[in-house]
């Protein structure tokens, strides 16, 4: 600025500059429009911004600093009054940034305040607990019982070979469990086991003798399903060798066990029976936990509940696994999971513990 500015021209360009000012300052006055979810971030870039818009207006190189050195250059008589508008010009302006500033910082500390804020009384969302499958619950109630009298729970395999599925267990050639139609075989010639006392050999393979264990698992048979039958179910095989272990033992231990299950009052039954891979055999029926006896839909009519199968294991057996028959002896049983199960909850139909209906499972919770 050579020449003397008049006075006119530097009062416009003083109304210019504040006028851009509150046309910049307005981007900073919308900030509550913005979401909740950007506000935080934006509030504190546009703070930074603000900054800057201040440096721009009023800052040492800023138009309005070199219109502040020009009031030197002012006409004597104008000079008073110049200077006195550009001082309340910058007052203004230094006003109407101080408040957007002080807004954009009170809106700040109200955003990080509920960002901050966690309310204890809101309700939390809850996912749906599950619940374990009847058999499970089932497996689990005789699984503690057996444990309890000092039996180990052992894990078998479900594709067993014919050595296990059969010939450890006694059961020869021409038996008929070993025909096609009552048992899956694998194209190589592996059988899905149909009872769960194929784990008794491993078992005794693993551990020698004396051995007490439980096997839970499923097993497999080509049955046709109908209430009472269903290809794939549970069995629960037992077994127990030492010496001198008698019949007298396999009774007392399955007494204890319905009592356990169905209560003190519970009386069992042995029924003799043939099983390839006990001798003497025994079918095991317990007293109705209904009617105690007297005969009911549950029990038929008759007062009893067939358990299971037993015996003392066969001398062919415990020689399959390794185990001298001169010096042990041992009783096996096994018993049906879902059936027991079936039995416990009065249904009528078994095929229902594996249709996967969650209106009927969750009745088990
Ligand atoms: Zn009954």
């Amino acid at each position: 600025m050579d020449k003397e500015p008049t006075q006119q021209k530097l009062d416009e360009q003083l109304d210019l500059i504040s006028g851009r000012l509150e046309t910049e300052l307005k981007r900073f006055s919308n900030i509550e429009a913005l979401g909740r979810a950007v506000y935080l971030s934006e509030a504190e870039k546009q703070l930074k911004d603000l900054l800057d818009v201040r440096t721009k207006f009023l800052g040492k190189k800023s138009e309005f600093a070199s219109l502040k050195k020009s009031i030197g250059r002012v006409a004597a008589e104008g000079r008073a009054s110049f200077g006195q508008l550009v001082q309340q010009t910058e007052a203004i302006m230094t006003a109407s940034i101080d408040e957007a500033e002080q807004s954009l910082k009170n809106h700040i500390e109200a955003a990080r305040t509920v960002r901050e804020t966690i309310d204890v009384t809101m309700p939390g969302r809850r996912p749906r607990a599950g619940h374990l499958h009847p058999i499970t619950l089932m497996r689990q109630r005789i699984e503690d019982i057996f444990v309890a009298l000092g039996y180990a729970v052992e894990d078998g395999r479900e594709i067993e070979t014919d050595f296990y599925n059969f010939d450890a267990l006694n059961i020869s050639a021409g038996h008929p469990a070993r025909d096609p139609q009552d048992t899956f075989y694998t194209t190589d010639g592996f059988a899905l086991r149909s009872q769960t006392s194929t784990v008794q050999i491993h078992a005794m393979q693993r551990r020698g003798a004396p051995v007490r264990m439980i096997a839970p698992g499923r097993v497999f048979r080509r049955d046709t399903p109908d209430p009472t039958h269903n290809p794939m179910f549970y069995q629960v095989e037992g077994l127990c060798v030492d010496r001198g272990i008698t019949m007298a033992h396999l009774k007392g231990t399955l007494q204890e066990f319905v009592h356990r299950l169905f209560g003190p009052e519970t009386r069992t039954r042995f029924r003799p029976s043939y099983f390839p891979f006990t001798e003497p055999s025994a079918e095991v029926d317990y007293s109705c936990f209904k009617c105690g006896g007297a005969g009911c839909r549950i029990c038929k009519w008759c007062g009893w509940i067939e358990l299971g199968g037993s015996g003392m294991v066969h001398p062919n057996v415990l020689r399959a696994a390794n185990v001298n028959p001169e010096k042990f002896t041992g009783f096996a049983f096994g018993l049906g999971i879902d059936r027991t199960c079936a039995r416990i909850y009065e249904l009528d139909d078994i095929r229902l513990f594996f249709e996967n209906d969650v209106r009927f499972l969750e009745q088990f919770r």
